[in-house]
């Protein structure tokens, strides 16, 4: 299945959350959610109403949400679910750790861009070095230890702007270590699940692809 290309806000009152898609504006009172805190379309201000919803349908709505928030097609997100149930431990916490070791995600998480999906242009285009050297694949998979930088021909280009976004996002999560104004920072170990602030069950995506 393609990409979606509409509405970014749509998706985030479909599944009644922050998904975080664009950027300083969902920090902000023009946030859709915080606006129109109801699903969207013609019904959407009586959808649910007395209904209670399914257990597939919940499981459902879990794997929508967290695949739309990473911002990856379903081949994407079943392609990675796959790689780690041949993994050891609680599948659910492996796929969202396999989702945070993503290049995008670790330069979103970083403050290098204001959302996955600027960060993942700024992979695309050529702007972003791991170890030292360039990786323009968003999917590439950091390992504990690794540095990633924007690439010092980008920086004076994106400098400021990141700065201001870094800025304005506050600490970064516990299990990577950034310096902002040389826009360079490290995957420092392997988060646990409650060092991971996405709010998920992912125990029902589990679920859903088990079946
Ligand atoms: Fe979602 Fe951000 Fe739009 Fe709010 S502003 S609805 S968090 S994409």
């Amino acid at each position: 299945m393609s990409r979606y290309t509409g509405p970014s806000c749509r998706l985030c009152r479909r599944e009644g959350t922050k998904l975080f898609l664009k950027g300083t504006r969902c920090l902000t009172e023009k946030c859709a959610v915080e606006r129109r805190a109801y699903a969207p379309g013609q019904h959407g201000q009586g959808t649910g109403r007395g209904r209670k919803p399914s257990e597939y349908s919940k499981q459902l709505r879990e794997k929508q949400k967290v695949k739309r928030m990473y911002g990856l097609t379903e081949g994407q997100f079943r392609n990675l679910f796959e790689s780690v149930t041949r993994e050891s431990g609680v599948k659910g916490t492996n796929l969202l750790i396999a989702l945070e070791s993503r290049l995008d995600n670790i330069v979103y998480r970083m403050g290098f861009a204001s959302s996955r999906k600027a960060a993942r242009q700024l992979v695309n285009h050529g702007h972003v070095q791991v170890n030292g050297r360039r990786v323009d694949i968003a999917s590439y998979h950091v390992m504990p230890g690794q540095e990633v930088r924007v690439a010092p021909a980008s920086r004076e280009m994106l400098a400021v702007k990141a700065a201001q976004e870094y800025a304005s996002r506050g600490a970064p999560v516990s299990w990577l270590s950034v310096d902002g104004e040389k826009a360079v920072g490290r995957y420092v170990e392997r988060p646990t699940r409650e060092a991971i602030p996405v709010n998920a069950q992912e125990q029902l995506i589990v679920e859903l692809y088990s079946k």
